[in-house]
């Protein structure tokens, strides 16, 4: 059963499994991304290599030299910077359609991190794949049709694509988190104003 309201002792029910404080999120990604390979971790990486791979297939066949390549890698990085909201924003969405009623964005300058998250609203393990996964299917998506639509800027929008999909990595460490407890009933809360956010697992019965 779903733990209803969040508390931060274990209950007898639950055991609080990870708790992880919003500003020490570097060293999730380095403990559950980096040293954790897993084919999670894997997919990641062949989907960054495949893209960076189509990126520069995109620069070749449009005949970019290398001045208009370095011009198009800077507006990529300007077309992702633009788009972390609306990366934010579809977490926002998925956590609202999971009846998530206080939702906040915020940013980490210091972390180089943007974040969506729903105060003191559990999630099961499930809920929070689509949680993490949406914004790469969303806007993937997304800038694949702004490619249809304006093929000569297909160059800036593939770069796009591929740096968000870089910057993706802190939702694949999470989900590389989720595969590597899956043997857990697992659920996730965020508590924004402390600023950690607290992964627990259903005890097992003892029989
Ligand atoms: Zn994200």
């Amino acid at each position: 059963m779903k733990p209803g309201t969040p508390r931060h002792e274990p209950d007898g029910e639950y055991d609080v499994l990870l708790t992880i404080a919003r500003a020490d999120f570097g060293s999730f990604i380095i403990q559950h991304y980096i040293r954790s390979l897993t084919w999670v971790v894997a997919s990641h990486v062949a989907i960054v290599i495949l893209l960076g791979s189509v990126w520069i297939r995109v620069g070749s066949d449009l005949g970019y030299s290398f001045v208009s390549a370095l011009a198009g890698i800077g507006w990529s990085a300007l077309g992702f910077v633009c788009i972390i909201p609306v990366h934010e924003a579809v977490h926002g969405a998925v956590y609202w359609v999971l009846g998530a009623k206080d939702i906040r964005y915020g940013i980490s300058i210091r972390n180089m991190y943007a974040f969506a998250i729903a105060h003191m609203h559990v999630v099961s393990a499930r809920e929070l794949v689509w949680v993490g996964i949406a914004p790469f299917l969303v806007l993937t998506s997304l800038l694949t049709g702004c490619v249809a639509v304006l093929p000569e800027a297909s160059f800036i929008f593939v770069g796009t694509i591929v740096l968000h999909t870089l910057g993706c990595a802190g939702d694949w460490t999470m989900l590389n988190y989720l595969w590597l407890n899956r043997k857990k009933e697992l659920y996730m809360y965020d508590d924004a104003d402390e600023g950690v956010m607290t992964y627990l697992a259903i005890r097992e019965r003892e029989r």
